[in-house]
C-alpha cells in the first residue's frame, strides 16, 4: 500500500475502517448544517431537540421509515419536495402518527433550521431529518477488489459476521462494512475485526 508522502506499508493482513462519505440533496443551506440541526439518526440526536418542531425531508421512499419513528421525539413534518409518492395506506399510516404532510418544494434551509419553501413559506424547526446517500470512504475497497452491498442508504462493503470481506485477508469494520452505524457500533465491530484479523494469522 502507498501512502500520500510516497511511503509503502506492506502487510499480511489489512482491517478497513475508512466510514463513509455521506452525499445529501443539493439543497443550498443543507450540507452547512449537516451535525448542527441537520441529522439523520432519532437515536443519535431526536432526545437532544427538547420535543421542538422536527422535520423529515424526503429523498425517496426510506424517508417514510424516518417520518414514522421521528413523532416520538416531537411534533413532525413530513416535507415530501417531490421526491416519493405516498399511497393512501402511507397516508393512513402518518396520520395516526400525527405527522403533518408538506408538498411545497424546499428551496433552502437558513438560520438555525428555517426551511424555506416554494411559494413562500418558511417552517422553523429545532432539527430536519434526512437520509443520505452513502459510500465507503476512499477507494480502497473497491481498489481491493471487494464486493459492495447495497443497502437502503447506500453502499458499503460487503463482510461476514466475522467482518471478513470477500477478499482474503482484508477485513472491514465500522460504517464502511454496515448498512447504518454508530460510534458504539463500530468501536465494537473493530474489535471483532482486529481480534479475527490476528487470530487468522494464527490459525489460518
Ligand atoms: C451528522 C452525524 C451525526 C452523528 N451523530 C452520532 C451520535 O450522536 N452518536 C453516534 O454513536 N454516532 C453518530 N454518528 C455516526 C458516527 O459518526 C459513525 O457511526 C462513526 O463515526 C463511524 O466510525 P468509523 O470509525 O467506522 O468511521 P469514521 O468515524 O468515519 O472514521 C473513518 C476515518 O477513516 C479515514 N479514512 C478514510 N479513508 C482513508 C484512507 N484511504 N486513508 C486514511 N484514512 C482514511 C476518514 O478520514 C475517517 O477519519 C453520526 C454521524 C453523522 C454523519
Amino acid at each position: 500500500m502507498t501512502l500520500d508522502d510516497g511511503s509503502e506499508i506492506s502487510a499480511r493482513r489489512l482491517v478497513l475502517a475508512c466510514g463513509v462519505t455521506d452525499t445529501l440533496p443539493d439543497i443550498p443551506g443543507l450540507a452547512e448544517r449537516w451535525g448542527q440541526s441537520v441529522f439523520h439518526c432519532p437515536y443519535c440526536h431526536g432526545y437532544e431537540l427538547d420535543e421542538g418542531p422536527i422535520g423529515v425531508l424526503g429523498v425517496g421512499p426510506i424517508s417514510m421509515h424516518q417520518a414514522m419513528l421521528l413523532p416520538d421525539w416531537g411534533p413532525t413534518t413530513f416535507f415530501l419536495n417531490g421526491a416519493l409518492e405516498l399511497t393512501p395506506e402511507d397516508e393512513a399510516q402518518l396520520a395516526a402518527r400525527q405527522v403533518r404532510m408538506e408538498t411545497a418544494t424546499v428551496e433552502s434551509v437558513t438560520g438555525p433550521c428555517d426551511v424555506h419553501l416554494a411559494g413562500g413559506g418558511t417552517v422553523s424547526l429545532a432539527g430536519l431529518f434526512v437520509v443520505p446517500r452513502t459510500a465507503p470512504g476512499g477507494a480502497l475497497a473497491t481498489q481491493l477488489g471487494c464486493e459492495i452491498a447495497h443497502g437502503p442508504m447506500g453502499q458499503f462493503i460487503a463482510t461476514d459476521e466475522m467482518k471478513k470481506t470477500t477478499i482474503p485477508g482484508v477485513f472491514a469494520c465500522g460504517d464502511a462494512a454496515r448498512m447504518a452505524g454508530s460510534v458504539s457500533l463500530s468501536v465494537g465491530d473493530g474489535a471483532l475485526a482486529g481480534a479475527v484479523a490476528h487470530q487468522s494469522l494464527i490459525f489460518g
